[in-house]
């Protein structure tokens, strides 16, 4: 069945420099998603900021409501009986060229790259896509990247204790975000001396000095 067959993720590399720019500046991935609509059917509440001003004009007023914790002007877009995206028509995205952030920067190859399986009966169609993705490692250091992207994953997945409570985010999209943030402190090889509190630490300083570096919007 062609739905199962490997898709190419590309070198993973060149894809890690491009996410974590991407995270920066809110500039979206380039992801190729083809015809696959899985995150537009999968039960997502959509958040759209206030400076979204194309986006915010081509949805109707009716599909948005005030995002629950966040400042005046963001909202939060939900989905039908079907778990479907209100936007999405005759199988594909209706306002494509004007679509959220939030879709533009959805890039389901964080999962198969740090080895975050994506749980949840609403997020199958997800899962299935992910599972497509195959990275192609060129060199030693693509395989280093790989490695330490499947270490940092694997990290946060396991050594929850050693995190002070919200610290770790509670869904596995922002885990694998979070790996992708911090996977060069699994580079070294040095990393394996350091204990799992130390490592920890090291990771939720890592985490605010990414985050300190976003563009302001
Ligand atoms: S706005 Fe478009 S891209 Fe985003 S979830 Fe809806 S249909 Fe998909």
């Amino acid at each position: 069945m062609s739905d199962q067959q490997a898709l190419s993720a590309g070198n993973i590399s060149e894809w890690l420099r491009c996410t974590r720019a991407a995270l920066k500046d809110d500039s979206g991935a380039e992801v190729p998603c083809g015809e696959c609509t899985a995150c537009c059917r999968s039960s997502y509440f959509i958040h759209i900021q206030p400076h979204e001003t194309a986006t915010l004009s081509h949805i109707p007023d009716e599909l948005l409501f005030p995002a629950p914790g966040l400042p005046k002007g963001n909202v939060l877009m939900g989905y039908d009986e079907q778990g479907h995206c209100p936007m999405l028509k005759n199988g594909a995205c209706s306002i494509y060229e004007y679509r959220p952030a939030t879709c533009r920067s959805y890039d389901c190859r964080i999962f198969p790259a740090t080895g975050i399986v994506l749980t949840g009966k609403d997020r199958t169609l997800i899962s299935q896509q992910a599972q497509r993705w195959k990275f192609s490692p060129s060199d030693s250091v693509d395989q280093q990247t790989q490695k330490a992207l499947q270490k940092a994953g694997s990290f946060l997945r396991n050594k929850s204790k050693w995190f002070a409570p919200g610290e770790l985010p509670g869904n596995s999209t922002q885990l694998a975000i979070m790996a992708i943030k911090v996977y060069d402190l699994f580079l070294d090889e040095g990393e394996q001396s350091i204990d799992d509190a130390k490592m920890a630490k090291a990771i939720i300083e890592v985490l605010k000095k990414f985050d300190a570096q976003r563009d302001p919007l």
